[in-house]
């Protein structure tokens, strides 16, 4: 008997799942030309594979269009099945847009920014996760550590490779097991395209191995949080550096500058999109190197936004290395979804000609929120109910978003809150674990 090759069609959801359906690989081209059938209500399947509050109900019917640019065939030749996906938009049966299709969002959230500025926005997902179960504390950095997951890593850094990724690292970082891998930049939806296919990537490594590894933003109450650092830059038309700005403020350009502005004043209302669980909010609070405030940093691993160093010694290299990252999100989000609250955000900070803001120094911890508010700058909401309470609030954001979606957000969201109603902190901390 010969086996038959399947593939499967994906999207990104909410819940920041990759999920699809499997058809065999040889009908590829003809799955192209006339999609796979999906259903409305999918949307609204928390990570905890219960289906929160929908307004679709059992009704109607949607198609999953794959796009061949975002195809990804891995073979680990080891004799198992050969890792086939691709990505996709899903539209109407008529093909009229889907008000809950992220990449399509992205899409044209992109569109909008590159239209109006001018720039095409370059992104990289930069990944932390851990071995479930694994070892014990210390180890950082250490070259035992590397040399533990060493396996792991050449495995899963081939695996990026075959699918067209460009690994940059992969190193023992500083939590309980964690590891931390990062790929070069990519231009717009295909950035998020490559996260998706990086956090699928490493658990089929992890699988093949017969580890268990996790990318939920808190493992545990008392652990180091997993994180993922979302690196942006420009290039202009003619694909040269436009981020960098030897004149301008932090030595930011002029639109890189108001695009991170925007960013940071809309933050307390999209970071709903961005760190989207209950543990997400533990991970968000001071001297957890992650970001809990509304500030820029340079090259400082407390901000919402850092300016990240640069080695170049000329002003061309420096340039063309010259970006900031976005630390208050992690993996329980659709990179999708991610990235569009982000372009959005820092598109109305273009639109509203924002100034770069002022890079913070000091231990925003011990500022009261009077004198917080004194120098524009917040604490970022506390917990996801308080998130999903002023994306709400505010009419602006939620305006930016098809009709419908954010309702549907909401309402998922707080369906997911309602899930792990009654349990302590290490029982939620374990319930995203153990899907994330
Ligand atoms: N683990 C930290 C986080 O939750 C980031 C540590 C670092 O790489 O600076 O974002
Ligand atoms: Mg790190």
């Amino acid at each position: 008997m010969t086996a038959e090759a399947l593939m499967m069609a994906c999207v990104s959801d909410i819940a920041g799942m990759i999920r699809g359906k499997g058809f065999p690989a040889a009908a590829l081209p003809a799955r192209v030309a006339r999609g796979v059938g999906w259903v409305p209500t999918n949307v609204q399947i928390t990570c905890f594979d219960r289906i929160a509050p929908t307004p679709f109900g059992s009704l109607g019917d949607l198609v999953l269009w794959p796009d061949p640019k975002s195809e990804v065939r891995v073979d680990f030749g080891d004799g198992g099945p050969v890792e086939r996906f691709i990505l996709g938009d899903v539209t109407g049966t008529d093909g009229s847009p889907w008000s809950c299709c992220l990449r399509s969002m992205l899409r044209r959230a992109l569109a909008d920014l590159e239209a109006e500025t001018g720039l095409t926005l370059y992104a990289a997902f930069e990944h932390e996760f851990m071995f479930k179960g694994g070892g014990p504390a210390g180890a950082a950095f250490s070259l035992d550590g590397f040399r533990k997951r060493q396996r792991f890593g050449e495995l899963f850094l081939g695996a990026l490779r075959q699918a067209g990724l460009s690994p940059d690292s992969f190193l023992r970082e500083y939590g309980r097991d964690q590891y931390e891998v990062t790929i070069d930049p990519a231009a717009g939806v295909a950035a998020a395209d490559q996260s998706l296919v990086l956090r699928a990537l490493a658990r089929a490594t992890a699988a093949r191995l017969g580890d268990d590894i996790t990318f939920t933003p808190l493992i545990g109450p008392d652990e180091v949080g997993n994180g993922v650092h979302i690196h942006i830059s420009f290039r202009d038309a003619r694909g040269f550096p436009a981020t960098y700005d030897a004149g301008g403020r932090h030595r930011l350009s002029r639109t890189a500058g108001a695009f991170a502005a925007g960013i940071l004043k809309y933050l307390d209302r999209i970071v709903a999109f961005t760190a989207p669980s209950v543990v997400s909010y533990t991970r968000l609070t001071p001297h957890r190197w992650s970001a809990a405030f509304n500030n820029l940093g340079d090259r400082d691993r407390e901000a919402a936004i850092r300016i990240c160093p640069t080695s170049a010694r000329d002003e061309a290299g420096i340039a063309r290395q010259y970006h900031y990252e976005v630390r208050a999100c992690d993996a329980a989000a659709s990179p999708h979804l991610q990235l569009a609250a982000l372009v959005l955000a820092g598109l109305a900070g273009v639109r509203e000609g924002l100034e770069t803001p002022t890079a913070t120094t000091d231990d925003l911890s011990l500022l009261t929120p009077e004198a917080l508010a004194a120098r524009g700058l917040a604490r970022l909401p506390t917990s996801l109910a308080e998130a999903l309470d002023r994306l709400e609030r505010d009419e602006t954001v939620r305006s930016w978003f098809p009709d419908g979606f954010v309702e549907v957000y909401l309402a998922h969201k707080r369906g997911e809150i309602a899930m792990l109603e009654g349990m302590d902190a290490a029982a939620v901390c374990a319930a995203y674990a153990a899907v994330y």
